[in-house]
């Protein structure tokens, strides 16, 4: 992992009426940023003794990596999709799991960490000119899709049906953004802005000594970004899940790379993106996916029944971009 140290220019903080009676400097922001778990990050934090916590940082992410990383070949998620059930899970692997299952069994299996084979199959390793999988095939993947097959007994994963297989690739991004989060915290840092590939969690003020404002995304797919709204955080999180850039395409037809695991199918109503406000960012992550399955009316429900608030950007018959949000998502 590659990480970058900016250090921002401190602010002074001046008191009384005298114009050069100054208190001592405050401590400088840090900006650290990169690329890790194929996506780019960015956390920005004051620190009382301007420590960069880049080395402590970087063993976090390969820690989450060894826990929870498809693409590393010695992960415990990687043994344990083998078949290797004999397994002692670690910390990380378990709350994500946790919540995982929290998150499928409030949505009615919405979200639902066994869809990988489905995700396979919809091909965001296939190439583009293979036609999409047949009814026939989606039927018989179906069965391999249940969260409820899958639990934890003594720290060890329990699989009530052979090839049942687990994705946090959903989740984990949020995840990931609470536990650089909670170092800080446990370091004493209190003033924070941690964002990984788009998920954000904030606690405290910026370098400005004001609030920090995020912003949402237009659901467009070009490389260039517009923003469509800014919220301030206030010792939250916010997630966001789109159907926009992640795609797919298959015959010549794009898909969204988010399964109804219901259906077999890759969601095609007309939400085109989901923001989900709450205080931690694992659950933010996994409702904003689960959002993107369940559709506009289903989402604002679903956010009165957890507690969450969140805003939605659809496209309206017209071909318009719309929004509905719940009552307590403010937006500047
Ligand atoms: P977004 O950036 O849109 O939130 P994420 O990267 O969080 O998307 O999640 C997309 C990934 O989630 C997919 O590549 C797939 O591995 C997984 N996924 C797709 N559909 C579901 C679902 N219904 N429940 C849980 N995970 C899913
Ligand atoms: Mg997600």
């Amino acid at each position: 992992m590659k990480i970058t140290i900016i250090r921002s220019i401190c602010v002074l903080l001046t008191v009384g009426m005298v114009a050069f009676s100054c208190k001592k400097a405050a401590p400088k922001f840090t900006t650290l940023q990169g690329n890790a778990q194929g996506t780019t990050f960015r956390f920005i934090f004051q620190d009382s003794s301007e420590r960069d916590f880049s080395e402590e940082i970087d063993s976090l992410f390969r820690s989450i990596d060894k826990s929870m990383s498809l693409w590393d070949s010695t992960s415990i998620i990687t043994q344990v999709n083998a078949g290797n059930t004999n397994l002692e899970l670690d910390e990380p692997f378990v709350r994500v799991f946790n919540a995982s299952e929290r998150i499928s069994k409030i949505t009615e299996g919405a979200f639902d960490i066994t869809v990988a084979p489905l995700v396979k199959a919809w091909g965001f390793s296939f190439k583009k000119d293979l036609p999409p999988p047949t009814d026939l095939q989606i039927d018989s993947l179906k069965s391999l899709i249940d969260y409820r097959k899958l639990s934890i007994h003594n720290g060890k994963l329990i699989r009530k049906k052979d090839n049942v297989s687990v994705d946090f690739n959903a989740i984990a991004q949020g995840y990931s953004v609470d536990a650089v989060a909670e170092f800080l915290e446990v370091k004493g840092v209190t003033n924070y802005m941690v964002e990984i590939g788009g998920e954000v969690r904030a606690s405290g003020v910026n370098s400005r000594n004001e609030a920090w404002n995020i912003g949402i995304d237009k659901p467009i797919e070009s490389g260039k970004r517009e923003l469509q709204t800014v919220v301030s955080l206030k010792n939250q999180s916010l997630a966001t899940s789109g159907s926009y850039r992640k795609f797919t395409e298959r015959g010549g037809k794009k898909y969204s790379h988010t399964i109804d695991p219901k259906t077999g199918y890759p969601v095609t109503h007309n939400l085109l993106s989901a923001s989900v406000l709450m205080n931690n960012c694992t659950d933010a992550d996994g409702y904003a996916t689960a959002c993107m399955v369940l559709g506009v009316e289903k989402s604002l429900e679903l956010a009165k029944k957890v507690g969450f608030e969140v805003y939605l950007i659809f496209e309206n018959e017209k071909g318009e971009f719309e929004v509905k949000k719940s009552a307590g998502f403010e937006v500047l």
